[in-house]
């Protein structure tokens, strides 16, 4: 039987790889951050069962590094293939960690003792970490990277670290993996917010993306899942969502519904009306779109939480860096309203993960005018690629939710099982 390559462990990738390991196949899993698990190791809570995001992705995480028939390469990037169906070989570059993966053991006795503390990219604005770090506390490979951008070769780590795991030197290197056939399942980014500058994100302190609420509201997250005002410390008391930042906007390219942003603002906002009754909530929006199942009803569990549906999008915040208004018309009742917010979250679209059009060029296959990988049929057949033995799964295709991506890293994992079977039969 023919071996299966993985690009992207988020849980699309994650799934996809258990699901061939599980039949049998050697599958090699190749994520090019230090930890699996995406963004949804992100998230707080998940609709449409707010069931904990890591309570659920962290037993996959751990099945998959356990696995017999998976191999995790974390750092790793993927720079070239070459051959067809049934007899694939990938080139991976695997990035310097400056660590050696085998003495490591996770101890964090380096993390306490380096001085050095820099904006950490995983709490997505909110928090911080040292130059030798873990990006969050559940990553897996359960070891540490070193940062040697911001390292001040002090020497603090050398010294503590019993097992002499860190390395003052280290390069590249190059693997090349056989495969039968290959998987991607490199996801998405968010928009960036700054492009809607109306809403001075960035220049007002208490305007935060939904990803960074989603790091606030997490308990192991960098606010000990407290939501704070960034501009003074203090619990806000009128909390704004404004929805479609980067999604339905032909004024800047993004056509495209992002699928997943109104059921996150209805399951934060929910979360908030729980964790602080008196906090009032609104939603501004210009169609809620709750299409999955069990999600209209969610949606109207939210309205009797007390979660105001405004339907209406404001033209800018007004204000500066202490206090903020919102002119909006309700489009329902032709009525103007004036809203106050002490903290306003802009829910994000999702666009393709950086560097989708270099993997699409390489691979030989074709990207949606978005910016997504194109299906061979998006009807019928959303996980093949015009090239046969190359497949997509998750929202590397389009926006998606968990259980869709779920559903598609398993759908994507069958259609290479049976090439993977089809090596070994001839
Ligand atoms: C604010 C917010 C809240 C959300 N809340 C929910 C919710 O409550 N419920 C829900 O169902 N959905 C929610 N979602 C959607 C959810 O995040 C996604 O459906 C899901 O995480 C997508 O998983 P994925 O594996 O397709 O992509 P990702 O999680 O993006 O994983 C892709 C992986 O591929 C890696 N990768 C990228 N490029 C390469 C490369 N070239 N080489 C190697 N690796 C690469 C990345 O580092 C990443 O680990 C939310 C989204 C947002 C923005
Ligand atoms: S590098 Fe050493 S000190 Fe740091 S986590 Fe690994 S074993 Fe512990
Ligand atoms: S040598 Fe670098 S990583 Fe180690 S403790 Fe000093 S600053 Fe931190």
């Amino acid at each position: 039987m023919g071996d299966v390559v993985v690009i992207g462990a988020g849980v699309t990738g994650i799934q996809a790889a258990l699901d061939l390991a599980n039949h049998g196949i050697l599958v090699h899993l190749v994520e090019r951050e230090p930890s699996i698990g995406g963004h949804m190791a992100q998230l707080d809570k998940t609709f449409p069962t707010n069931d904990c995001s890591m309570c659920i992705l962290s037993p996959k995480m751990m099945e998959v590094y356990r696995h017999p028939r998976i191999q995790i390469h974390t750092c790793a990037d993927v720079t070239g293939i070459e051959g067809e169906v049934g007899n694939f070989t990938v080139k991976v570059r695997k990035s310097p960690r400056f660590i050696d993966e085998g003495l490591c053991n996770g101890c964090g006795d380096c993390i306490q003792i380096c001085p050095v503390e820099v904006y950490n990219r995983f709490d997505a604005g909110v928090g911080t970490r040292k130059a030798i770090y873990k990006p969050h506390q559940q990553v897996v490979p359960d070891i540490v990277i070193k940062d040697p951008d911001h390292c001040i070769e002090c020497g603090l780590c050398y010294d503590v670290c019993s097992r002499d795991a860190i390395k003052k030197e280290d390069t590249e290197t190059e693997i090349e993996l056989r495969a039968s056939s290959v998987i991607i399942t490199t996801g998405y980014r968010v928009f960036d917010a700054t492009k809607k500058e109306q809403y001075h994100y960035l220049a007002f302190p208490d305007v935060v993306t939904s990803l960074e609420f989603e790091r606030m509201m997490n308990a192991s997250g960098p606010t000990g899942g407290k939501i704070r005002r960034l501009s003074n410390g203090e619990t806000p008391k009128s909390i704004v969502f404004i929805q479609c930042v980067g999604s339905r906007d032909t004024q800047i390219d993004r056509p495209y519904c992002s699928g997943v942003c109104c059921m996150a603002a209805i399951k934060n906002a929910m979360l908030i009306r729980e964790k602080y009754p008196d906090t009032d909530v609104s939603i501004l929006y210009m169609d809620i779109r709750a299409y999955g199942k069990g999600y209209e009803e969610y949606y109207e569990r939210a309205k009797s939480a007390g979660v105001h549906f405004l339907r209406g999008m404001p033209g800018e915040i007004i204000g500066n860096k202490k206090a903020m208004t919102i002119r909006v018309e309700d489009t329902e009742t032709g009525e103007i309203k004036i809203i106050r917010p002490e903290l306003v979250i802009l829910s994000v679209g999702m666009e393709p993960s950086p560097g989708t059009g270099v993997i699409a060029e390489k691979f030989g296959i074709p990207v949606e005018p978005t910016g997504f990988f194109k299906s061979l049929h998006d009807a019928t057949d959303t996980v093949a690629t015009l090239k046969p033995g190359i497949y997509i799964a998750g929202t590397s295709t389009a926006p998606r939710d968990i259980p869709d991506c779920v559903a598609h890293g398993g759908a994507a994992a069958m259609r290479a099982f049976q090439d993977a079977i089809r090596e070994g039969s001839e």
